[in-house]
């Protein structure tokens, strides 16, 4: 049994003042507000919050943020040259490498203040063409194991290379499966999964899956209630692609032809209509934004205030892992549309904080599409929990009404002194407990990726 005193708590109905939250196995047992006195079997904290779901991460590619960024020799650098960067970078890890390459991402989100992470994981192959799909998988269950961070597995379909082109291309073999051999690795992958593990399942996209694979796909998630992902919408060619092979946009088709419902998520949807929205928003799938990703790439804004307005659900996700960091995700989710639209304080309504209504919609979006629910300081619910130092200057001169807007708005480094996830400590004064160990993994595989760092 561990037990928090927090002088002020966020918890499903607002801030609470006195708060003492009792946790045994892995869960929280008990909340009750207005306990001011102490006791020795008390960790006292200023301050307790929810941690984050982050609803979309591809691990892998924490090896190459920052190797991105030098322009192309001729023409203009988009998404697609990006895409071969990654190719090259995927094409030469191996089990070991994603295990080390996993945990430094996987530590790195817990320091910010991610308790959970749905890996949208598709690299099932060996570098040298082999089949390596359940130690592919293992090496993501293990680095959850190790940092201790809560993981929705998310195994997915690729195909083919496009529309019209019924196979994969050569640097997406590594990435490629039969539906009956993916079918059979989610299978496996529930079977022998931890019990901590959510397994959900995951088309790569329209254009990387077939329809009757889809539909399959759509069928399984539907029988087990597990979560469905997708990308979907992130480029402009996807959606003229689209046009011309199903003669509708992304998600038109989809929710003509596949009726996804509060199980699935759909990744970015970024070029999508006002009417694609108001559909969209009606079976109460989640629409997962990943802002430092999608501006890293170029790939556009999307229309976020129509899409509240309807209702609809938002999580985030640090995708590429170009920045990791849920704060910094959630104000450039308001900064776009800032900027876009010339106005401020977009997603809140009248009278509402900004920062608050980004948090809270990516704590109850991030549990729906992470399919545990986890996220509220409530009984029952996993204790997967942060807590903040009240007495940081980013606070100073704040009350309970303006925190969460401090949080994400203001300064470059979290106010974050732990993180719990399932009972457990895992970031103690804001450092990951196995912090050095994994960092020295990660720089040993990463030298071997890119030799030119070894120097
Ligand atoms: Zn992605």
């Amino acid at each position: 049994m561990t037990t928090i005193l927090a002088k002020k708590a966020f918890l499903r109905t607002g801030w609470a003042n006195d708060v003492r939250l009792r946790m045994s196995d892995g869960l929280i047992e008990s909340v009750e507000t207005g306990c001011n006195v102490g006791s020795d079997d008390d960790f006292v904290a200023s301050v307790v919050i929810p941690g984050i779901a982050n609803a979309h991460s591809h691990a892998f590619q924490r090896a190459l943020a920052g190797h991105a960024e030098q322009r192309g020799p001729a023409g203009r650098d988009t998404f697609w040259s990006w895409r071969e960067q990654m190719y090259r970078l995927a094409g030469s890890i191996d089990a070991h490498g994603l295990a080390a390459i996993a945990r430094q991402a996987f530590s790195e989100m817990l320091s910010v203040g991610y308790t959970s992470v749905a890996e949208f994981h598709y690299l099932h192959g060996k570098p040298n063409g082999g089949r390596g799909r359940c130690a592919m998988f293992q090496a993501i269950a293990q680095a959850a194991a190790d940092t201790g961070i809560r993981l929705t597995y998310v195994p997915v379909l690729y195909e083919r290379a496009g529309f019209d082109r019924p196979g994969p291309a050569a640097q997406q073999l590594r990435f490629s499966m039969s539906p009956n051999e993916f079918v059979d690795h989610y299978e496996c992958a529930r079977e022998t999964a931890d019990k901590n593990i959510t397994v959900g399942i995951g088309a790569h996209s329209l254009r990387a899956v077939s329809e009757s694979s889809l539909r399959r796909l759509a069928d399984v998630s539907r029988r087990d209630e597990c979560p469905m992902h997708m990308h979907i919408a992130e480029q402009p060619a996807e959606v003229e692609q689209c046009l011309a092979r199903y003669n509708a946009r992304p998600v038109e088709w989809l929710l003509g032809e596949l009726s996804p419902t509060d199980h699935w998520c759909l990744v970015h949807a970024t070029h999508i209509t006002v009417e694609e929205l108001a559909s969209l928003s009606q079976c109460g799938a989640v629409v997962c934004l990943c802002p430092s990703t999608e501006a890293n790439l170029g790939d556009g804004l999307f229309p976020l205030r129509p899409w509240l307005d309807q209702g609809g659900r938002i999580a985030i996700g640090s995708d590429s892992q170009i920045t990791i960091n849920p704060y910094e995700e959630l104000r450039w989710l308001e900064y776009g549309q800032r900027l876009s639209g010339r106005s401020r304080n977009v997603v809140a309504g009248p009278d509402e904080h900004s920062g608050q209504v980004l948090f809270e919609q990516a704590v109850k979006g991030g549990g729906l599409a992470c399919g545990h629910g986890a996220g509220q300081l409530r009984a029952g619910m996993p204790a997967d929990l942060v807590t903040l130092d009240g007495e940081s200057a980013m606070f100073a001169g704040h009350d309970a009404e303006t925190m969460l807007d401090a949080l994400v708005f203001v300064g470059a480094r979290l106010p974050i002194d732990r993180v719990m996830v399932g009972g457990e400590w895992r970031v103690i004064d804001g450092v990951h407990v196995a912090n050095s160990e994994t960092s020295r993994g990660f720089a040993e595989v990463v030298r071997t990726l890119w030799p030119a760092s070894a120097a």
